[in-house]
């Protein structure tokens, strides 16, 4: 496969160079593939459910081909897999997507997992590890850890703000040993990001070191996250004559988002052919997308602190991408879109589990709660004309092509459930009146010692650490 760049399409790369860059330094944009080729029909019209891990195989095959063996790839993808997504029917129009299953229970564990193995593949032969730099407010340097912890040729060091992230989230992240360690930094989110940006451009450290990201943007976590969209599609297909009396059924993807690169994976995996026949982009307050889809405008901004924090993103990054692949006109037609404020997801996780008895964290509770509005009246009010205040929470006023099908009641929700809600339990504890259970590998990760290292905001003493650590 070759890729090329957002910005610059004559720009051609392979799958090896798109990951190891991250993003094109050249012209700062994101590497997408050329592009997106058909699933093959036995993926696609098998007449019992699918295994996730023979539609991961088969979905990322094209996107290596030339550069990771058959064999190889398996391989990768057994390691990477050793848990599922779990496709929960809710009530008879929505299905849950449960992308909790992996080692640090959010969705981030399916591209970071694939992320590091497909790393450590090509730097095999390679004298010198590769050192990962990552700056963290929370989830995805649990993920990035996990992920890349035990493998070979690796190495990760995590920055994250003292005394800024959850206790939940600062033992997952200081706990780990071995090839992966954690700086809890005197100072803010962006002094950490800020500290590997200088580290990034110091060209005396680069020649020392080799250094790379694993930043979101990476090409090499959005396809895997592609897998599930098609997996849980095609079982949602499959089960929905017995379950939902609905034969061919309207997917809607309901995603809960923040930076866009899980909803920009599932637009790759419909235009691979998995049976979506639209999606909703559910954000909290940070309603950068919902309000370009509403007004035509893209218009970034700083972000605000929520519930739903691991959104908190008032610059999606993956707009650049979702761009690249549609016309606005286009977007708006395959997707509407959906805020919600703080007193609504707590209200969302109250009414939700009063209603079907599933506890959702503040990230699902958000798509859960659009997808709840969307069918119960939100979209035959916008179909009618009677469209909401896009500066309200709620159903952005843009028709899409599926509304009619959502009417005609022939539309089921698949709600992303994004993480466990036992990492949010306090504000779970506070809408439902009690704390989710901890899963277990959560409960083991309480208990660990924790061994992250002091770090100050300057550049230099963290530069003088990297030299005698690394
Ligand atoms: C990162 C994250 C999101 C947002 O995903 P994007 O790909 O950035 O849109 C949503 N929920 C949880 C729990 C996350 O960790």
């Amino acid at each position: 496969m070759i890729y090329t760049d957002t910005r610059d399409s004559t720009v051609r790369v392979d799958f090896k160079t798109a990951v190891v860059n991250g993003m094109n330094a050249a012209t700062g944009g994101l590497y997408m593939p050329v592009e997106l080729p058909k699933l093959t029909s036995c993926v696609l019209n098998k007449t019992s459910e699918p295994s996730f891990r023979e539609v991961a195989y088969e979905s990322i095959k094209p996107f290596v081909e030339g550069e990771i063996p058959e064999r190889d790839l398996q391989e990768i993808i057994m390691d990477a897999y050793p848990f599922n997504a779990h496709v929960v029917p809710l009530d008879p129009q929505s299905y849950v997507l449960e992308l909790f299953h992996g080692p640090t229970c959010a969705f981030k564990d399916f591209g970071a997992r694939f992320m590091a193995r497909v790393m450590s593949y090509f730097n095999r032969g390679e004298d010198q590890p590769l050192h990962i730099l990552v700056a963290t407010s929370g989830d995805t340097g649990s993920a990035v850890g996990s992920a890349f912890h035990n493998v070979p040729g690796l190495d990760v060091t995590i920055l994250y703000p003292e005394g800024r992230i959850s206790p939940l989230q600062e033992k997952q992240l200081s706990t780990f040993t071995g090839n992966v360690r954690a700086l809890r930094v005197a100072g803010t989110f962006d002094d950490c990001q800020k500290l590997v940006k200088t580290a990034f451009t110091d060209a005396d450290l680069r020649e020392r070191f080799r250094l790379s990201s694993a930043n979101s943007i990476n090409i090499s976590r959005l396809l895997p996250q592609s897998f599930y969209y098609t997996y849980a599609s095609l079982v949602v297909r499959h089960r929905s004559p017995r379950d939902n009396k609905v034969d061919n059924p309207a997917i809607i993807c309901v995603v809960p988002s923040g930076n866009f690169g899980n909803l920009t994976s599932g637009l790759m995996a419909q235009r691979m052919g998995a049976p979506i026949e639209g999606f909703v982009a559910a954000t909290n307050s940070n309603r950068t997308i919902p309000d370009w889809i509403a007004t035509g405008n893209y218009r970034a901004r700083p972000s605000i602190a929520t519930l739903s924090n691991a959104m908190d993103v008032g610059a999606p990054s993956n707009y650049e991408r979702m761009s690249s692949m549609f016309t606005l006109d286009e977007i708006r037609l395959n997707m509407a879109s959906y805020w919600l404020d703080d007193a609504g997801t707590i209200e969302a996780i109250r009414s939700c589990h009063r209603r079907t008895g599933y506890i959702i964290d503040p990230h699902g509770a958000v798509a859960w709660q659009a997808w709840d509005d969307i069918r119960r009246g939100a979209m035959s009010r916008l179909a009618d004309g009677m469209a909401g205040s896009p500066y309200q929470p709620g159903l952005t006023p843009s028709l899409p092509s599926w509304a009619k099908r959502v009417i005609d009641r022939e539309a089921i929700g698949l709600i992303l459930e994004t993480a466990h809600p036992a990492k949010f339990g306090d504000t779970v504890c506070n809408a439902v009146g009690r704390e989710p259970p901890l899963p277990d590998r959560l409960e083991k990760v309480l208990r660990l010692p924790d061994c992250s290292q002091p770090m100050s905001a300057s550049y230099h003493s963290f530069k003088d650490w990297l030299i005698n650590n690394l």
